[in-house]
């Protein structure tokens, strides 16, 4: 899982909005241009080459020599200030100012920007002569020119489309990183309707929707796994009820034939009728084990189903089993070796299910080897649990039927004889195991033996 690839939706709206100011910046740059490109244009204007030189021109050492025609055709104005008021205006008076101060007089050249002004006194009189200054006047001559109005608005325009494109581009390519993933989601989400196979969705997109995709295959995946867990368990559900009719309807079909026989009074002689009744007896002792076993079965199966734990010295337990099976051992003809350590070491176990747990193992090794076989019976201290081996050195189970050994009805003989074992001995087992929070373990090799570890938790 790489969620460090791609950008996360949250950088993606940082660069984006830098990409959005870039862009303006650039919109303001373009305008910006076009205009001071015009601007140029009008500069070439001789006119406004020789403004400069032509208003210091126009200013005299003395009013009597002030060429005014030529100031006004400049679009200068003379007032007469009285008083420090205005009170008259030779030419067209663009400014507001009607009355001046002392301070105004003192340093008036850098006041009023928008006009070159030049002060005289005339006799008692005081003149002020304004004339409108270069970027004034350029003002003035791009406002005035009807062409520069239109290109101003032309400019702003082509701005205004320029930016916008590069806007829509940079959005469509963000939405598109977006709608993509979506768009195979969905598509995958209708598919998942018609099953779990085949639904995978692979695209590389921001950081938050690789995510999303990691999360769809890994639960589509989980889903997939179930469905199949389900289908195996609906088989073997199958396979256990044909199992259970089979391993029941073949004592159950004999007593019928033994009893109707008598019945019918087919058998006369008080040898084989004792002999039918005998096979009757031992029919109906084998519908009572395979009835037994999977009542033990379906009990522990059962979901509310619990166990009855006490605190129980393991060794002593372990002690006392085998002191249980001591007689069936001796009886087979079967070796008996024994390594349980003389301490106490505590486990939390349900004697009775643990009893019959352990029991499967060792009635398995009497059960399905020759007399002579050697059965050791141990125990083993470890850092956390108890491990209980049973081990025998008879014919050991082959590796097909090893791995399903814990499945319910598994018998290594495959041609399920009716007086072998119900097959479900150490599916009873295992299940007695788990539900100690247990482990079991089986190892065994045809002609060696089996072994099998058992592991508890200690306290
Ligand atoms: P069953 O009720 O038939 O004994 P189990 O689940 O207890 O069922 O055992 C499954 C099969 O494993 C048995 O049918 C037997 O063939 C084989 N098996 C179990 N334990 C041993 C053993 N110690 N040695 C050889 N075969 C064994």
């Amino acid at each position: 899982m790489n969620l460090k690839k791609g950008n996360s939706l949250y950088s993606i709206f940082i660069i984006n909005s830098i990409v959005a100011v870039i862009i303006f910046i650039l919109g303001i740059v373009i305008f910006f241009n076009l205009l001071f490109f015009k601007i140029n244009k009008i500069i070439d204007d001789k006119d406004l080459q020789l403004h400069d030189s032509k208003i210091n021109y126009l200013f005299m050492k003395n009013y009597n020599d002030l060429n005014i025609s030529k100031i006004l055709s400049e679009g200068g104005w003379i007032e007469e200030i009285k008083d420090g008021e205005v009170v008259s205006v030779q030419g067209v008076k663009k400014d507001k100012k009607n009355k001046y101060e002392i301070e105004d007089f003192i340093n008036e050249e850098s006041k009023h920007k928008k006009y070159e002004t030049r002060m005289y006194k005339q006799g008692d009189k005081l003149y002020i002569v304004k004339i409108p200054n270069y970027e004034e006047k350029l003002v003035n001559k791009i406002y005035a020119n009807q062409n520069g109005k239109i290109y101003i608005i032309m400019s702003l325009i082509f701005t205004t489309i320029v930016v916008s494109v590069m806007f829509l581009i940079v959005a469509i390519i963000s939405i598109r990183k977006i709608s993509k993933p979506l768009k195979i989601l969905e598509n995958e989400i209708i598919k998942m309707s018609e099953g779990y196979s085949n639904i995978s969705v692979n695209y590389n997109s921001y950081k938050e929707f690789n995510r999303i995709k990691e999360a769809f295959n890994s639960t589509v995946s989980k889903l997939e796994k179930s469905e199949k867990e389900k289908d195996i368990a609906q088989d073997s559900k199958k396979r256990m009820i044909r199992d259970i009719s089979h391993d029941l309807k073949t004592p159950i079909t004999s007593i019928l034939g033994y009893s109707k026989a008598m019945l019918d009074d087919v058998v006369t002689d008080e040898n084989d009728k004792k002999t039918y009744l005998n096979y009757i007896y031992n029919k109906t002792k084998r519908i009572n084990y395979l009835v037994d076993e999977l009542f033990i079965f379906s009990k522990l199966d059962s979901p509310g189903y619990t166990l009855n734990l006490e605190k129980q010295d393991i060794c002593e337990f372990l002690r006392e089993l085998v002191a249980l099976y001591y007689i069936d051992i001796e009886e087979n003809n079967f070796l008996l070796d024994i390594d349980i350590p003389e301490e106490s070491i505590y486990s939390m176990i349900d004697t009775k299910e643990l009893e019959r747990a352990l029991g499967n193992i060792i009635t398995n090794s009497i059960k399905y080897n020759k007399s002579g076989t050697k059965i050791f019976i141990g125990l083993i201290k470890e850092v956390d649990n108890v491990c209980i081996v049973i081990e025998d050195n008879g014919i050991g189970i082959s590796e097909n039927v090893i791995e399903k050994i814990f499945d319910e009805f598994v018998r290594a003989d495959e041609s399920r004889k009716t007086d072998g074992g119900s097959g479900l001995g150490l599916a009873i087992t295992k299940k007695i195991i788990k539900l100690h929070d247990g482990d079991i373990k089986i190892c065994s090799e045809v002609g060696l033996g089996t072994r099998f570890d058992i592991r508890l938790r200690r306290i």
